[in-house]
């Protein structure tokens, strides 16, 4: 892997695959949240600086079968333009001739936009020659695009391999790895991990891994209530996963013999319905009466995990701790944001996870307040189970 601060991309293109897989407002049309793009700014701008051009590679949403326009990235083109203060071109498609001569003809400081790599059923398929048609486009490669590493796509993945002295990670993605391996291989204790979110079994590869390299795990969310429901406890028609009763008791065991301390939420914010105007009472989580369901952790929850946090060095946040997109069942998950943020203040290292542990902070107005928010959810989930991110080995094969 070559490094991105010291290539030089003077005269060459650089074809950089992003992550703009952005959220659109289904009302306006419009752009609901230009972050990915914003994310990927740095990078794009070096490159411009040190005399290079830009071919911008991304997907888009999930077109099943060819060309949507909805999934088009046309509809982005004049924001990326507005952020990059520059003109984006923009090619229909990724390897027509059209759009190999747009490339081809790039001076230095121009960007071209490629359309939506997922319009070619070759990209999620891996296909090796497809990503040597692409690799037409550019002198070098940068990957930038860490929301997509765990995707062993053509773009991601295969591309790397026709540029074997002149592929890198861009500023993105080095940072994304940079702070992951920190928390991951060198934590400083006591390291713990916040693990919410509606499922157990979406969360079951991280809580075991977790087991191996944090002191404290705090589970809240829907799942904490399959654990009460596996200690026996009455949960009422909270979340419950009866086929992973068993997975809990093993954790709740495995955690003992690590000694990993796991710490669930002792009271819930309890509902009649699932609804935002919904009757609430706070009950203890191992005693919900039927008819009722936790949506939020409940004020003692909230005070120890708070202890918990401000005691802690390190500190990995996945998955919220309620139905924070709710007003009524949000304040578990902010009370949590600001021990995390306060945390923080006292020199703790903070790592937010993406996904809805991004989008909370950022409801919050915390997202400066804590060491790094991840761009990557599934990304970074994969990444704390332990697995290989495809996109990252393929940069360092
Ligand atoms: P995940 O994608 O697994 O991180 O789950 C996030 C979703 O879990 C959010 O949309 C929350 O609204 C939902 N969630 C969190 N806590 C609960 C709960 N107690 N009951 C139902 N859904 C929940």
């Amino acid at each position: 892997m070559s490094s991105f601060q010291h290539y030089s991309f003077s005269g060459k293109r650089a074809l950089v695959r992003v992550d703009f897989n952005v959220p659109m407002d289904k009302t306006t049309g419009l752009i609901a949240d230009d972050k990915r793009i914003r994310a990927a700014l740095p990078t794009i701008q070096h490159i411009l600086k040190s005399g290079g051009s830009v071919v911008l590679l991304s997907h888009f949403g999930r077109p099943k079968n060819g060309p949507e326009v909805i999934f088009s990235l046309a509809q982005i083109t004049s924001k990326v333009s507005e952020l990059l203060e520059t003109n984006v071109l923009f090619a229909n498609d990724c390897i027509s001739q059209e759009a190999l001569e747009l490339s081809k003809n790039l001076q230095p400081g121009q960007v071209l936009l490629l359309e939506n790599v997922r319009f070619y059923k070759e990209e999620t398929a891996g296909d090796s020659a497809f990503a040597q048609k692409l690799a037409q486009h550019g002198d070098c490669y940068v990957n930038d695009a860490f929301g997509a590493a765990h995707r062993a796509h053509a773009s991601t993945t295969q591309l790397a391999s026709f540029f074997p002295q002149d592929k890198m990670a861009g500023l993105l993605m080095n940072a994304e790895i940079e702070n992951a391996r920190k928390v991951l291989h060198h934590a400083e204790r006591p390291f713990t991990a916040i693990v919410g979110g509606a499922k157990v079994s979406d969360k079951i590869l991280i809580v075991e891994n977790l087991l191996n390299l944090a002191n404290h795990i705090i589970i809240g969310g829907g799942m904490a209530y399959t654990f009460y429901k596996a200690m026996g406890g009455q949960i009422g028609n909270s979340l419950c996963e009866a086929d992973r009763l068993d997975t809990c008791i093993d954790i709740l065991d495995k955690a003992k013999a690590k000694g990993v301390q796991i710490h669930l939420p002792i009271d819930a914010v309890a509902a009649d319905r699932f609804a935002a105007d919904a009757n609430t009472q706070v009950l203890p989580s191992n005693a919900i009466t039927d008819g009722w369901m936790g949506l939020d952790i409940g004020p003692e929850a909230i005070k120890n995990f708070t202890a918990v946090l401000l005691a802690s060095k390190t500190i990995l946040w996945n998955g919220p701790m309620g139905v924070f997109e709710m007003p009524a069942f949000e304040n578990g998950t902010k009370s949590i944001a600001h021990a995390v943020a306060d945390a923080t203040k006292n020199g703790a290292f903070s790592l937010i996870g993406g996904g809805d542990s991004a989008a909370a902070v950022q409801q919050f107005e915390l997202s400066k307040e804590v060491s790094y928010v991840s761009t990557g959810g599934g990304a970074l989930l994969e990444y704390f189970e332990g697995k290989t991110l495809p996109g990252v080995e393929a940069l360092e094969a």
